[in-house]
């Protein structure tokens, strides 16, 4: 048949065969996208699976829950997870094989970039008021919109809290395969090889535990350079000072087991990558610089958002940034200095703000714009794992389960599961006018409903039965301040109120 735009139509005459389909793999194609794109659906938006039995039972029409059981669990095959040692929740991904699809989809995506930079990046999240997880990812930087969370591809999920002991004994596996990656510079995909140079991006304590330091309140808290404590606030040295061998940190010197642990270094680095492959990460970089200002309250927190965009994407070269970020450092100080305020002193310079002045400019000079190390779609991808963990987990088995529904997600997203946006016109009449009609209406209405109730409460009150600290509190919750002392002239100012 053919309707009377001229599309097609056909009508299946016999009765549904539902005896037909028993299995998810012996399924058409065509049927059998269509689970799997509910299989992505009840992923993305974290509904259980008994929810979705129950919409099966109401409606008839719907695919049988178990078909989509059948689906997950033909998806969940195509991960091989490897469980983590130590006694907590752990499970990850060959590294090896990750960076090989990342490299694939590379190869068909952008054919002509051959060198490619790998973001790995580990960050940790309370995902209840008991548990924490420490999610590992990684990501390519070499092509735009790697910011976004779809771009970040999860190997590794451990149900630990952030220290360098739990790390080193539970993500051992994780580090011995990201350390024998490092050395593999050139990886052929097809008939092509592509470059890949590595990089660690995460917020600064991470960084920190990675490199086995002591945290940022200790002498020596700089991840890059052995400046202590007094050095942080001095702004006399040139741009590229702390990047000299002679006060930059050697991941060599590090390693070597019997190089004096001494400048804050504590324990032996996890991973062997040279120092100025870490990277801070410019969201938590901003937020902590953020924070002190706030702390202090001053209204220089609107100057510095326009900062923390220009760090992100000036083209600048380092000397200039050094520059810029120098006369902001040197501008929070004198308000220590000239108005005697507490909060902006010597010691108040934090290694986020040194970072900020010595070695982001150096980053920047190197990599290209620190937009590249951005850790918010890493900050949404531990939104969304923490979603899975509270409300679609197994959680005795919490790491794998959760580990395994981030990687159908990813699926979802690589192969385009996603359903498109529906082209959409606003009417206009509705939004300019019906709209807010509508809403003030309600709100009008509400407002009336809540006078009326307050009024019928008001009455309802016996002020002879009140102590007369309990009338004064009535008072002052009606916005009256009163110090009279006797009870009828209280009472009288009450009903005076009233009326
Ligand atoms: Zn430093």
């Amino acid at each position: 048949m053919t309707s009377k735009k001229g599309k097609h139509i056909s009508i299946r005459l016999q009765e549904k065969e539902k005896s037909d389909v028993s299995h998810f793999t012996s399924m058409p194609e065509e049927d059998k996208e269509k689970i799997k794109k509910l299989v992505f659906l009840l992923d993305r938006f974290c509904i259980s699976d008994a929810a979705y039995h129950e919409f099966t039972m109401v409606h008839d029409d719907l695919p049988r829950s178990y078909l989509l059981i059948q689906c997950k669990n033909e998806l969940n095959k195509m991960v091989e997870i490897e469980r983590l040692p130590g006694n907590v929740p752990g499970a990850m991904i060959n590294l090896n094989s990750e960076i090989e699809k990342l490299l694939e989809r590379h190869a068909v995506k952008h054919n002509d970039v051959s060198d490619i930079k790998i973001k790995f990046s580990g960050d940790g999240t309370k995902v209840s008021r008991i548990s924490n997880f420490v999610i590992f990812s990684i990501s390519n930087m070499s092509i735009n919109g790697s910011l976004s969370f779809q771009e970040q591809q999860t190997f590794a999920i451990v149900e630990c809290s952030e220290t360098y002991d739990n790390l080193k004994k539970c993500c051992k596996p994780i580090f011995d395969q990201f350390n024998s990656v490092l050395s593999k510079k050139e990886w052929h995909i097809g008939e092509k090889t592509l470059n890949v140079e590595y990089f660690v991006s995460a917020d600064m304590k991470f960084i920190q535990m990675l490199l086995g330091l002591c945290g940022a309140t200790g002498e020596y808290a700089c991840p890059w350079c052995k400046v202590d404590k007094e050095g942080r606030s001095d702004l006399t040295r040139p741009w590229d000072y702390y990047h000299n061998p002679s006060i930059g940190r050697n991941i060599e010197d590090m390693l070597d087991g019997n190089f004096k642990k001494s400048f804050g270094c504590k324990h032996m680095p996890l991973i062997s990558l040279p120092v100025n492959h870490y990277v801070p990460d410019e969201l938590h970089l901003m937020l902590r610089i953020t924070d002190v200002l706030l702390r202090n309250l001053i209204d220089d927190a609107k100057e510095m958002d326009g900062d923390s965009k220009y760090v992100n994407d000036t083209t600048d070269s380092g000397e200039v940034i050094f520059e810029k970020a120098k006369l902001w450092l040197e501008h929070f100080l004198e308000i220590g200095t000239l108005y005697s305020r507490k909060g902006y002193n010597l010691h108040n310079v934090t290694p986020y703000m040194h970072c900020l002045v010595y070695h982001v400019p150096f980053f920047a000079t190197h990599f290209g714009p620190l937009k590249m190390f951005s850790g918010q779609g890493l900050e949404k991808n531990n939104d969304i794992v923490k979603q899975i963990h509270q409300k679609k987990c197994n959680k005795w088995d919490s790491a794998v389960s959760a580990l395994v529904a981030r990687k159908r997600l990813e699926f979802g997203h690589t192969n385009n599961l996603e359903r498109g946006k529906r082209a959409y016109e606003k009417s206009s009449d509705w939004w300019t006018n019906d709209l807010k009609n509508s809403r003030s209406v309600k709100r009008r209405l509400m407002l009336e409903e809540i006078s009326e109730a307050d009024i019928d409460n008001k009455s309802s009150v016996d002020f002879t039965n009140m102590a007369d600290h309990e009338l004064k509190l009535y008072l002052k919750s009606n916005g009256v301040n009163t110090k009279l002392r006797k009870r009828e002239k209280l009472l009288s100012l009450i009903l005076s109120l009233n009326v």
